[in-house]
């Protein structure tokens, strides 16, 4: 998204970690150069195929204990996560909670998805074979993950890997690796094999990763997507991308306004707005606007900003994005938006943007089409549903939406003309909490998915065995020498198969 190297100070040879809420040191971690990740790799290239070998019902007895772990220290997680990320504890929590019900889920469901798969081909090209698929783990994932859920874009996506059986590097974000380097130390702890490290640095590790790694899980904005992809099309190194985006939020004429207006205040200013799939355009209709518009003001009103237990809304983590959300919010004005609500930097230490509500925005506006990442929420007047659709399509991201809608039929037939991964009706982020379901984006929002089997077959090869079921003869039928005789047997064959009738037997 944008520059970050504020955080590095390459001559101390140091990254140093600040709370984002006041803008105090917390820590230095020592900054590792792209040589480190080589060392990394290679040391856990070495302890993988004996974590490969041990079999997954001993690897998930090693996730069950490190399961284990985060619930014991879920406290520890929390108070780091806030304090890095200048968040409030609930943030952090949803985080912590998706590792555990990762491993809960995966624990159940990688036995069945990973076991070998006997096919039962009809085909007369494989008569008499016996073809099984298995699953073998790419050896090395490198993990890069973004900073507004570095616990969960790192670890979390390491998990299913490591149930695969592959060893996992991880790089969080220069901006927050101290709740990542802890739970590395809890790996360490419950005394798991040493298949899971972290490397810690800029964006010159990241690339370094991608250069390691025999498969790439990315999270973080599309333009280093983009650079991902290329770096790793060097080496041919498959790669699952999960990239920004500028979900739309849907509300029609006789949905419930309440829960409308809570839950578009709840998925525009969670975690500050700093939410891949937040709400960061809201399309009303016509009939509705008015009111909804006056709910969604005085919820805003509401939030109490700070990190402080039982605040709801804490400081951007990241001190550029306050450049970004600003920049955004002055070039809708000074194009005819109204602010609501906020608008403006907050005059204390740290860095706190006030919540945002805009009005009489429209696509010319950068807060329409480019992602934010910030506590902004621009709503806009729609005649009907059809525009609703039009201006939610009318973007390159298509990561999720939510639509407001009483007639689940008529949100249903929306849902799936919206070029988007999820669609949560009447409902925000159920797609991310629900482990069980694939998340991934459309357009220039990803490729790939996490979650379900999808976020566990990734880290694998498949590598098909095929013999015969019987004992074979010499040859085959469709083998050399092509005589005649064996063509006439081997297309009665197919004819037998594949032909209808009497046309089976020729006639
Ligand atoms: P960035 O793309 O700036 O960074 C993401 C990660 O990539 C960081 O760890 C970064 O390291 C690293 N990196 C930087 N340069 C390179 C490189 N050349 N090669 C490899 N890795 C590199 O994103 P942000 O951290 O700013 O995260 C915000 C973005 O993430 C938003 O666009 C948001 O929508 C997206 N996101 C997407 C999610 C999804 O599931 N689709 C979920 C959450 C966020 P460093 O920070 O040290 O520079």
């Amino acid at each position: 998204m944008t520059e970050k190297s504020t955080l590095i100070d390459a001559e101390a040879g140091l990254i140093r970690v600040h709370r984002p809420a006041d803008g105090t040191h917390i820590a230095d971690l020592p900054l590792q150069q792209p040589a480190h990740v080589a060392e990394c790799a290679a040391r856990l290239r070495g302890a993988q195929p004996e974590w490969q070998r041990i079999g997954l019902a001993r690897r998930i007895e090693w996730l069950r204990r490190y399961r284990q772990w985060i619930v014991d220290n879920t406290d520890l997680l929390l108070e780091i996560g806030a304090a890095e990320g200048g968040r409030v504890r609930n943030e952090p929590m949803l985080e912590t909670t998706l590792l555990v019900e990762l491993i809960d889920y995966y624990s159940r469901s990688a036995p069945k998805l990973l076991a070998p798969r006997r096919l039962r081909p009809r085909s007369p090209l494989v008569l008499g074979k016996k073809v099984t698929v298995n699953r073998y783990p790419y050896p090395l994932a490198g993990v890069i993950g973004a900073w507004n859920f570095p616990m969960l874009l790192t670890v979390g996506d390491a998990l299913p890997a490591l149930f695969a059986g592959s060893a996992v590097v991880l790089k969080p974000s220069e901006v927050t690796p101290l709740a990542v380097r802890e739970l590395i130390r809890g790996w360490q702890h419950i005394g798991a094999p040493p298949v899971l490290d972290a490397v810690y640095g800029g964006g010159d590790l990241g690339a370094a990763v991608v250069d390691a790694a025999d498969f790439v899980q990315f999270t973080g904005s599309v333009a280093t997507g983009k650079r991902v992809l290329e770096r790793a099309a060097s080496t041919v190194t498959p790669v699952s991308l999960e990239l920004g985006g500028k979900d739309p939020c849907l509300v029609l004429a006789g949905a419930n306004l309440a829960r409308a207006a809570n839950c578009a205040v709840y998925g525009g200013f969670s975690n500050n707005g700093q939410v891949c799939m937040g709400f960061e355009r809201v399309y009303v209709e016509d009939s509705v606007y008015d009111e909804f518009v006056e709910m969604v003001r005085t919820r805003v009103l509401a939030l109490r900003s700070g990190t402080e237990p039982g605040s709801d809304v804490g400081a951007l983590t990241f001190a550029p994005q306050l450049d970004i959300v600003d920049a955004q919010v002055r070039d809708a004005v000074e194009r005819g938006a109204r602010v609501l609500t906020g608008g403006h930097r907050v005059e204390r230490a740290g860095t706190w943007y006030a919540p945002t509500v805009l009005v009489d925005v429209d696509h010319s506006m950068a807060v329409m089409r480019e992602e934010t990442f910030g506590p902004v929420l621009p709503i806009v007047r729609v005649a009907d549903a059809e525009e609703a659709i039009r201006f939610a399509n009318d973007t390159e991201f298509g990561l999720s939406a939510t639509i407001f809608a009483t007639d689940d039929r008529q949100a249903e037939r929306i849902a799936a003309r919206l070029e988007v991964g999820a669609v949560n009706i009447n409902d925000f982020l159920i797609n991310m909490t629900c482990v069980d379901a694939p998340q991934g984006g459309w357009k220039t929002s990803g490729i790939g998915a996490r979650g379900a089997e999808y976020g566990l077959l990734k880290f694998t090869r498949t590598k098909v065995v095929a013999q015969s079921r019987i004992p074979a003869g010499d040859r085959e039928i469709n083998w050399f020498p092509y005589t005649p005789a064996r063509f006439r047997a081997f297309r009665s064959a197919i004819r037998l198969v594949h032909g209808r009738g009497l046309g089976r037997f020729g006639l």
